[in-house]
């Protein structure tokens, strides 16, 4: 009878793990003879951990990331242009709480979005919040946006994360609509919130990419003023796990070279 009511009254206070947990951990306190607190302590804990857990789940549903990386996956001997010092650094995600952005430069293959995600994946399992989107996908609903005047909701999408990360900057041409509404979009996260940004094209490219010299420049005053930038320039992973099976025998078209180097 007063067990009963005592997990009635975890539930009624929405304790829902430890009502779940009561049972076991009476046991267990009766087995190891532990004393009143350490009761407490451990039901407590049971609920807890369920919420960080749920908590985090949710964040990670919610940031969009397209797959799981992690940075302990990344093989640094196969990008030795890559400083392991600096991604380890920028691992511990000081940069965020200093609403810096970092910058991934360098051809396709190369690790770029493995490392944003990543370090992304980390900013989620320390409480942080992050959403991810490609620049192409940010610029079709960003102009979606616009055009049905439903602008001011959508920005709160990509302004209120802790992290933001744009991936594949570079692929999509930008027009005088959106490349404005990408100045707007760093313009609200400048020194309030961190982006991590990656790209296939070095900066002396983005004006012809942004349309716009000038309004490149201003992007980029804004992102890099607070920036680390990895400039990444060795050969594919994608093309290296291909020739290994065998698929791929060509000479690496993606390999260190001059067309590459941003
Ligand atoms: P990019 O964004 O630069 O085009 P990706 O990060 O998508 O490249 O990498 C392509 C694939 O190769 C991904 O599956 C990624 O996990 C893997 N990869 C790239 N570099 C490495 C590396 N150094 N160690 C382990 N996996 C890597
Ligand atoms: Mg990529």
């Amino acid at each position: 009878m007063e067990l009963e009511r005592a997990r009635q009254q975890l539930e009624t206070l929405g304790l829902e793990k430890a009502s779940d947990a009561l049972d076991a951990q009476l046991e267990q306190a009766a087995r190891t003879q532990c004393t009143y607190v350490d009761f407490l302590n451990t039901l407590l804990q049971c609920e807890a951990d369920e919420r960080r857990k749920r908590s985090e789940e949710t964040r990670l549903k919610l940031s969009r990331l397209p797959q799981q990386k992690s940075l302990a996956d990344f093989d640094f001997t196969f990008q030795p242009s890559l400083d392991e010092r600096q991604i380890k650094e920028l691992a511990t995600l000081a940069f965020i709480h200093r609403q810096e952005n970092v910058i991934f430069l360098g051809p396709p293959g190369v690790g770029k979005s493995h490392l944003a995600i990543g370090m992304a994946s980390e900013a989620i399992r320390q409480g942080m919040s992050v959403y991810f989107v490609s620049m192409s996908r940010l610029l079709a609903d960003l102009s979606k946006a616009a055009k049905e005047g439903r602008l001011e909701r959508r920005w709160k999408i990509y302004q209120r994360p802790k992290l933001l990360l744009i991936d594949e900057i570079g692929y999509s041409q930008l027009d005088r609509v959106s490349g404005n509404l990408f100045f707007q979009l760093i313009c609200s996260r400048y020194e309030k919130g961190s982006m991590i940004l990656t790209s296939n094209k070095g900066f002396t490219e983005w004006g012809e990419l942004m349309g716009d010299q000038a309004l490149a420049t201003a992007i980029l005053d804004r992102l890099l003023h607070h920036a680390h930038v990895v400039n990444i320039r060795g050969g594919s992973y994608r093309l290296r796990a291909r020739t290994k099976a065998g698929l791929y025998t060509g000479p690496n078209p993606l390999a260190d070279n001059d067309a590459n180097r941003m």
